[in-house]
């Protein structure tokens, strides 16, 4: 090839290349691939996403994987080949997607863990609301009505890296009383998928195992916190046993409202979903994130925004209503 028609070649390629960037930095395709929507919670998280998102001018393709790794991985191949700028991801398992965001770092695409943390991979960072305090929450709550007796630890799903900084936090308020004499830990379970139903079975058994002598239960969400308190009125303890839970689910908010529930965690999902499309956008635009925290994810220190929970009890559910999360008719009608 000659000089000049060289520099003509590599001038039309410059010329495409930049017009492409400059394309996608303005209209940037983010990839939005949920664990699981049909989790009530997912739900709002997407479209309070999909609403920001457009409202910065990007283009939102959503996937759930409904709780299965090898379909998550799959849609997260087809997201890259669909030539995504961004990928925003809430992990089904949190140790199996290390392959898929490296083909996604090899074609240029961002990659944000959302809620969750994506462990042993090289994302660009983390949004979530603090896990550990969530956690504390939950302990506190409980042990608020119920200081002393026999607890029993639900957990979330072993395959999500939260159920574990919940359980750190709750033992942050129960270990000193576990010290003290004053609990008692009768029994623990994870709980696989975050189930409810599986919730309920493994409540009931230990219900049985201890001859209904449970005093608390410490349960990491609201659709666990529903299964167990099944559990509990199956044998008339529904609202005698204090049950935590976190996500502000619609009949969990009516079941601390009775009485059957006595807690749970209200996480603004309109805040993570807009301050995570707002990031993911930066990123893109190879803008500066205000971050707030890191969080080691075994391979890195990644950048992490980390947002405040807040804890819910009947004397503050009104909470939701000023905040929009419900309408007034909404928890009345019970
Ligand atoms: C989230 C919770 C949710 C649970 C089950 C966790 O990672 O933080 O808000 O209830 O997953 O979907």
């Amino acid at each position: 090839m000659n000089k000049i028609l060289k520099a003509a070649v590599i001038g039309a390629m410059l010329a495409i290349s930049s017009s492409a960037a400059m394309a996608d930095a303005k209209n940037p395709k983010i990839g939005f691939s949920i664990d699981d929507l049909r989790v009530e919670r997912w739900t709002r998280d997407r479209d309070f996403f999909i609403a920001a998102a457009e409202g910065l001018g990007a283009k939102v393709f959503v996937q759930s994987a409904d709780a299965s790794e090898q379909r998550q991985i799959a849609q997260i191949e087809n997201l890259i080949s669909r030539g995504v700028d961004a990928l925003v991801i809430v992990p089904y398992n949190a140790t199996v997607l290390n392959n898929a965001i490296q083909e996604a770092k090899k074609a240029h695409i961002k990659v944000i863990s959302y809620d969750r943390l994506i462990l042993n991979s090289d994302i660009d960072a983390y949004i979530s609301f603090d896990n550990e305090k969530v956690g504390e929450m939950q302990a506190e709550g409980v042990v608020k009505v119920q200081p002393k007796g026999n607890f029993y630890l639900l957990g979330g799903a072993p395959t999500d890296n939260n159920a574990k900084m919940l359980r750190e936090g709750q033992m942050k308020i129960l270990q000193p009383l576990i010290d003290k004499g004053d609990i008692k830990i009768v029994g623990k379970q994870w709980v696989k998928d975050w189930n409810p139903s599986e919730a309920l079975s493994i409540v009931e058994n230990a219900l049985t195992a201890n001859n209904n002598k449970i005093d608390a239960i410490v349960a990491s969400n609201d659709g666990t916190a529903g299964g167990a308190i099944q559990a509990l009125a199956a044998q008339k303890l529904a609202g005698k046993v204090p049950v935590s839970g976190q996500d502000a689910d619609l009949a969990a908010v009516r079941r601390v409202i009775a009485g059957t529930q006595a807690m749970t965690v209200y996480k603004p999902l309109k805040l993570i979903a807009s301050e995570a499309a707002k990031l993911a956008v930066e990123l893109v635009r190879n803008e500066k994130p205000a971050y707030n925290s890191t969080y080691d994810n075994g391979m890195k220190k990644v950048d992490t925004v980390l947002l405040k929970p807040i804890p819910l009890t009947k004397a503050n559910v009104t909470v939701l209503v000023d905040d929009g999360f419900y309408t007034k008719a909404q928890l009345s009608s019970n």
